[in-house]
């Protein structure tokens, strides 16, 4: 068997690369386990740096790791290199304050002495997406090596390239080999991967229902699982809103990434005085926006595989059939490649599936909301609650919309971004657990009390 990588733009074969066999597979959980008895007693200076190397190293090579991530999934150049020094943050953060995010904690009680402290677990599997081939990796990654844990990755089937440059990335900043392993496995092996007595722990970042299977086998084994899944996040335009600038972030968060992130804007929830100006506003804003091959850097590249890109125009499809009114885009270009246009649904609403579903492209639900209250049951009347935005020029007001939606991140005239600093997750079927922050960091470790009479 083998994993493919196709150029999305092209419909070209980049290169096929061989699955790892069991053998192999076997030798690299026996050495995580092995390396992990080491890497657990480095101090957090010497696993520092490694890491402080390997945030260097993603500066460094920023220019060739974005080619890659074009080639094999389509991102448009500016935004793989934005990518890289994003990972490179994410490293910095942790190397900074991975000590103290992990410091023993004294707890008074009726002992002499009592704490809690703070210890790795072992190999953790991280199974993750093409969609940020780099990021999601070491948003995970990071943490965990800092933690005193070791991480063995399989990535999506489409990025084994990204896969390989990240373990080779972290075996030149000086990891101990063994220390980040990516297998090269299609997804029907992660059961027994997860089975494995080798692994301590699971994350995945992906879809709904690639979090439903892991999370099964992960609970059969009981094994802790962290699941970072999908969304339809809603950003709610009230009437106070400076439309201007809400229209402006809207149409940036759907398009970041072709439209194809977790927390892209997906519905965005109107209310009726400013629902017509709005809509004008937005329309004309993404009309702008350009198309192309991702080494042109476009405002869009393509999707990153055909099949991807004709379900989403099946979700269109159903939707317009369904009564929504199709403003722009909505067609299937001609040519090779997985290109969507920017497009635009109005009218949008339950029973749709550009509201009842995550739609992973440029594809925007304008859906009207009579006030503040039926904007709010609109944004959680939805299976998913990742991420939200709200746009009002009263802040106690933004705060009290954000107190009410059901979802893991909720910005107040900003668009939704993750940030190594603080928390990041999902509720509902976008999933549990979180990455980043100090929250992040204490996913994967054994919280010891120690109690000295
Ligand atoms: P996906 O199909 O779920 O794939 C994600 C990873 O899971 C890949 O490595 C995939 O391997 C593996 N996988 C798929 N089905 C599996 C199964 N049944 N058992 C074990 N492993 C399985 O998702 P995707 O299409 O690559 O990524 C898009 C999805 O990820 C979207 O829903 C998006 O919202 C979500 N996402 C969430 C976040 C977040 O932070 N919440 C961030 C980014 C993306 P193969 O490639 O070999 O199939």
């Amino acid at each position: 068997m083998s994993l493919r990588s196709v150029d999305p733009a092209t419909g070209k074969v980049v290169r096929e690369y061989e699955e790892a066999g069991d053998q192999e597979v076997a030798r690299a959980l026996e050495r995580a386990q092995a390396v992990f008895a080491d890497w657990r007693r480095a101090s957090f200076a010497e696993r520092g740096r490694v890491v402080a190397r390997a945030g260097a190293l993603l500066r460094e090579r920023a220019e060739p790791l974005a080619r890659l991530m074009a080639a094999e999934m389509g991102k448009p150049l500016p935004q793989g290199r934005a990518e890289a020094e994003k990972c490179a943050w994410v490293c910095d953060h942790y190397v900074a304050n991975a000590a103290r995010d992990l410091a023993p904690e004294e707890v008074r009680t009726d002992a002499r002495h009592s704490f809690v402290r703070f210890e790795p677990l072992g190999p953790v599997l991280a199974v993750m997406p093409w969609n940020f081939p780099f990021w999601q990796v070491f948003r995970f990654a990071a943490p965990a090596l800092m933690a005193g844990n070791v991480g063995v990755l399989k990535h999506a089937s489409n990025v084994s390239g990204c896969a390989l440059a990240i373990q080779d990335l972290l075996t030149a900043a000086g990891a101990p080999e063994g220390a980040f392993r990516a297998l090269l496995v299609s997804s029907e092996r992660v059961g027994a991967l997860i089975d494995s007595p080798a692994i301590r722990a699971v994350t995945l970042t992906g879809s709904t229902a690639a979090g439903r299977a892991i999370a099964e086998r992960a609970g059969h084994a009981i094994k802790k699982t962290v699941l970072e899944l999908g969304g339809s996040d809603p950003y709610l335009v009230l009437e106070d809103a400076d439309l201007e600038s809400a229209a402006e972030t809207c149409v940036k968060s759907r398009l970041i990434n072709s439209g194809q992130s977790c927390i892209a804007a997906k519905r965005f929830i109107v209310v009726e005085p400013v629902r017509k100006s709005f809509e004008a506003l937005f329309v004309a804003k993404m009309r702008a926006k350009t198309m192309g091959d991702p080494r042109e850097s476009p405002d869009v590249g393509p999707l990153a595989r055909r099949d991807l890109r004709d379900s989403l125009h099946e979700q269109v499809t159903k939707s317009v059939e369904r009564g929504a009114r199709l403003l722009l885009g909505g067609t299937v270009p001609d040519g090779p490649g997985a290109f969507y246009p920017p497009t635009v649904l109005a009218d949008v609403r339950k029973g749709m599936p550009a509201f009842d579903e995550e739609t992973f492209g440029p594809v925007a639900a304008l859906i009207a909301a009579r006030d503040e209250g039926d904007a709010v049951r609109l944004a959680n009347d939805s299976p998913f609650g990742l991420g939200a935005a709200v746009f009002t020029s009263d802040q106690a007001r933004g705060e009290r919309v954000a107190a009410a939606i059901e979802a893991g991140n909720v910005f107040v005239n900003a668009l939704v971004a993750s940030d190594p600093r603080v928390p990041f997750g999902g509720v509902k079927e976008s999933g549990y657990g979180r990455e980043l922050g100090r929250f992040g960091i204490r996913e994967f470790v054994n919280i010891k009390t120690v109690y000295v009479k």
